[in-house]
């Protein structure tokens, strides 16, 4: 077995509308090609014995051991490797359960699909069940260790990957509410929306949060200082630089017991608490040293440690935290209960697990000293050792949660705190006896004010209610459902996507809003060019998604891209489908031109159920994606007696119409005239029909997300797209005694199109200087040249400066071979260079005549014409 290639899908695609993280691994099976499992000798003994759970996967027969007996009957390596790469990222506990095996149109060769929680984990699992597969065949096994190293790489992938607690209870929450989230580039941001409605997280920091707050509480000096002044307790203590003034600040607190710790510290580094002696504070004073050039000097509260999470103003969470302690059982030793303790599966490295192993440092050996104990003591039944001073998660310690106990006056009094330091998410660290009374009464204090506070103790605390904190930030960042979107408009279709993508774009900015849109030209935010280049994928989408400017996004979504990774969104707000026709089939494992309409019928399928699918009528794929979509259908169509459309608006549908000249919505009894055509540059006067259909299509667009048919009729009448602007979009010049055209058609539907518009072309001869991508099937350049017989009166065939991969001269050769078979008496020469095959086009271009160019540079074409002295560019104009 050979991988040919792997590819990982983000978004909605031509596998799953719903499953976004698949791996698509297209797998040559080799010698395995004609070879179902039963017939490999001792292959089921070897699977079974190797991964014994895959007797839980159902399969076809729905039932348990399913897919075994799958194998034991007969079925192809690639449908095994998909259930193998599923159950080892189970195994490693990543559950996921979708899987897809079909063969290509190139016989042993798969596409194995299979579903991912982390992408290198996916990829990884890929690759190990082809390994794994592969062994059995040969070998009759798999090696246990190999497969443990498997296991333990897919963890440590998906450990790496993780974003930390914090994070992942704000994205979990997100994805909860549907609200779409992703992760920018650099210094773990996370973007929460899209466009204008953005809002980004660090960690627990949002983008409300203030960097004077956050300076502020870093500085806990200050923040004291801030807060004694505003009257809430704090500790008694002060700030020394130099060793030789402790004495006298221990002195000012007010003696023993004291705390010493670095200024700008966390995670309690540094920190030595309960000093009694001065040999323990000069101990204490030389760790803290470590951390920061100054050190504070406190008087030391008795009392338990509380963590208190304020989110926008309220008190949302309240947690003791318990330092990291073992519970004596009369018979093991400390160190013993210590790695005892550690056992616990809940407990992990840094951040990664609900708690963190005990690690035991300077303080641990004080602090056991005090109670009396070595690590070698045994500890009386149910007596409680402490092996760190300080109750941070991270080092060990677990978390109580006390949100239903603390004392209204404490709950004000931290509301109060937060608002005077100036955050809108805070963690208050208090220091009292019973959070349940008011601090003044039993002397407790607040020790310090965190910015950017831990969730982990809230949502997974140790003892007591889980706490919903990151639904608290949601609720601040997005105050009402709707408000984290912006309308995603996505245009697909074999012809006409930038042309509509442009002219809806154009459509939507008569509302007055920043669009931001896509297309093979490049990506545009409102009127500004920002990148130019073939972006019609997901990260083009990314881009504008990503822009805090943007209030609309229009998006050019071609083949390739959902292809290689899927929408770069979940849904959009309009699916739009112009047509589906013959063109790049054979490309991609994309063969017949029903699983083309598959691909665009994406686009149409990953829309919000109160979004629209707008579908062309007039081309039956299209409208029968009318079947897959769970979103409202609106209908364009060139035909105003269209069956279709009139039963559609009947039922109360919309529709888009060109009737009697006129572009016009029509839905429930009443027809809306937005336009004649000929009053529309877009259609040439009226002579482009396809570019009728386009422009029906933005409309319908445009009017199911409410703009207006004042705004569609503007934006109509005012799309003037130059030949700056849209190069080989129908591109027609004025020479003086003739006319030159140059567009991009190279597929049948668009050679048709065009010569929609060519035979309007009365007035005289019409010339065509022809030729098609070389990558396309040799059926596709007969039909080219048949195409082109029944156009032109004369032909010039020429071919791409680059054939990709196809001898000179072969694809020429194809199309003469279709023009001869429809007209044998055409007059055609060929010409296979392309700048000299324009240049006879126009040499020979009698007056009155249309010289037809479909280049494979566009530039190039237009230069040569240029040159010859333009006297007009008409394009799109009458
Ligand atoms: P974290 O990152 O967990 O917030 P930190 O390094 O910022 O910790 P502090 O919050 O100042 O440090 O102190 C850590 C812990 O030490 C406190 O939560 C508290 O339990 C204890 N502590 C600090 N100062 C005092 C004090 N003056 N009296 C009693 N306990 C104290
Ligand atoms: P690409 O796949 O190259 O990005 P596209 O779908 O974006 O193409 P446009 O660039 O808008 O399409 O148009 C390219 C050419 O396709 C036009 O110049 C015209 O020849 C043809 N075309 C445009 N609209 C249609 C249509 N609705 N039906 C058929 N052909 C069309
Ligand atoms: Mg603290
Ligand atoms: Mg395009």
């Amino acid at each position: 077995m050979r991988i040919l290639k792997i590819q990982t899908l983000r978004g909605p695609n031509y596998w799953s509308i719903r499953r976004h993280k698949l791996i698509v691994m297209r797998l040559d099976l080799e010698n395995l090609a004609e070879t179902p499992s039963n017939e490999i000798p001792g292959f089921y003994e070897g699977l079974v014995e190797a991964l014994p759970s895959l007797e839980g996967h159902y399969c076809s027969p729905g039932c348990r051991g399913g897919f075994l007996m799958r194998v034991r009957e007969g079925t192809m390596m690639g449908h095994i490797v998909e259930h193998v790469a599923l159950e080892l990222q189970e195994l490693a506990g990543m559950h996921v359960g979708f899987g897809r095996t079909r063969e290509t149109a190139t016989p042993g060769i798969y596409q194995v699909v299979i579903e991912y929680l982390n992408e290198e984990a996916g990829r990884y699992a890929g690759r190990a069940a082809v390994r794994l597969c592969q062994s059995i065949v040969d070998r009759g096994r798999y090696p246990k260790a190999e497969l443990e190293q498997d296991i333990q790489d897919l963890k440590d992938f998906s450990r790496d990957a993780s974003l930390g607690p914090s994070t992942e209870a704000i994205i979990k929450e997100a994805e909860k509410r549907g609200i779409p989230w992703m992760a920018l580039e650099a210094r773990f941001l996370i973007q929460l929306g899209y466009g204008v409605n953005q809002k980004r997280m660090q960690a627990t920091m949002t983008d409300n949060t203030s960097i004077l707050g956050v300076e502020l509480a870093c500085d806990k000096e200050a923040t004291k200082r801030i807060l004694a002044a505003a009257g809430a307790p704090v500790p008694r203590g002060t700030t020394i630089n130099f060793l030789d003034d402790l004495e006298e600040a221990i002195e000012y607190v007010g003696g023993y017991p004291i705390v010493i710790k670095p200024l700008d510290g966390n995670h309690g580094r540094g920190i030595t608490i309960d000093i009694r002696t001065w040999e323990e504070a000069e101990a204490a004073y030389e760790a803290a040293r470590q951390v920061s050039r100054s050190i504070i000097i406190e008087r030391y509260y008795v009392g338990r440690d509380h963590r208190v999470l304020v989110v926008n103003g309220k008190v949302v969470a309240v947690a003791e935290r318990v330092p990291a302690h073992i519970i004596g059982n009369g018979r093991s030793t400390i160190a013993e209960l210590i790695e005892e303790t550690n056992l616990d599966p809940n407990r992990g490295e840094g951040h990664d697990n609900v708690l963190t192993k005990i690690e035991l440092d300077r303080t641990s050996y004080q602090l056991l000293e005090r109670q009396g104990y070595t690590l070698n003591s045994v500890p009386p039944k149910g007596t409680i050792c402490y092996l760190r001073a300080t109750a941070n998660l991270s080092t060990g310690g677990s978390a109580v949660d006390r949100t239903d106990e603390i004392h209204p006056e404490n709950l004000w009094l931290a509301q109060r705190v937060v608002k005077i330091i100036g955050l809108d998410i805070a963690g208050l660290d208090i220091v009292t006896s019973d959070i349940s009374r008011p601090l003044r009464e039993v002397d407790g204090v607040i020790v310090e004010v965190n910015a950017a506070p831990g969730f982990r103790m809230h949502v997974a605390p140790s003892v007591g209610i889980p706490r919903n904190v990151a639904g608290a930030v949601m609720d601040m960042l997005f105050p009402n459902e709707q408000s984290s979107q912006i309308p995603i408009l996505s245009v697909t279709g074999t012809n006409g996507k930038t042309t509509t993508t442009r002219l809806l774009a154009h459509i939507y900015k008569q509302t007055g809003k920043v669009v931001g849109y896509t297309t093979t030209d490049g990506t545009y935010i409102g009127d500004y060019l920002v990148e130019s280049g073939d972006n019609t994928g997901p990260q083009s989408a990314h881009l504008i998604l990503q822009d805090p400017t943007v209030e609309v996004a229009v998006l050019e979504t071609a083949r390739g891209g959902i292809l290689r990774s899927g929408l770069g969104f979940e849904a959009a707000n309009v699916g739009v489908v112009l047509n589906v026709a013959a063109d790049h089939l054979g490309i991609g494992d994309i063969d017949t031109i029903d699983q083309l309409a598959n691909l665009k019928s994406v686009v149409a399928e990953a829309v919000f159920p109160d979004g629209y699918a707008v579908l062309n009528a007039d081309d039956r794929r299209v409208a029968a994606m009318s079947e897959k979509t769970k979103a409202n259908i609106a209908y364009f169509t060139m035909n105003p007696d269209s069956e279709l459309v009139r039963k559609h608006i009947q039922k109360g549908g919309v529709a888009a119409v060109y009737e009697n000249g006129y572009l016009s919505i029509v839905k429930g009894d009443w027809t809306h005239r937005i336009e004649r055509a000929e009053n529309i540059p877009l259609t040439m006067g009226g002579r482009a029909p396809f570019m009728i259909a386009n422009a029906l299509a933005a409309s319908l667009a445009a009017f199911v997300q409410n703009v207006t048919i004042e705004q569609i009729r503007a934006g109509l009448k005012t799309f003037r797209a130059s030949v700056s602007q849209t190069p080989g979009r129908m591109n027609l010049f004025n020479l003086g005694s003739y006319h030159a055209l140059v567009d991009y058609a190279h597929n049948a539907a668009s050679y048709e199109a065009v010569g929609a518009f060519v035979r309007n072309w009365t007035t005289g001869q019409r010339i065509g200087v022809i030729g098609g991508p070389g990558d396309r099937r040799d059926e596709d350049f007969v039909t080219l040249g048949k195409l082109a017989a029944q156009i032109f009166d004369y032909i010039i065939v020429k071919e791409d400066d680059d054939t990709r991969g196809r001898p000179r001269g072969s694809a020429a050769q194809l199309i003469i071979q279709g023009i001869n078979e429809v007209k044998p008496e055409s007059r055609y020469e060929s010409i296979l260079d392309e700048t000299q095959a324009i240049n006879k086009g126009l040499d020979m271009a009698p007056d009155n005549s249309l010289v037809v160019i479909l280049p494979e540079s566009v530039n190039r074409a237009i230069k040569l014409i240029r040159g010859r002295g333009v006297v007009k560019e008409e394009t799109h104009q009458q």
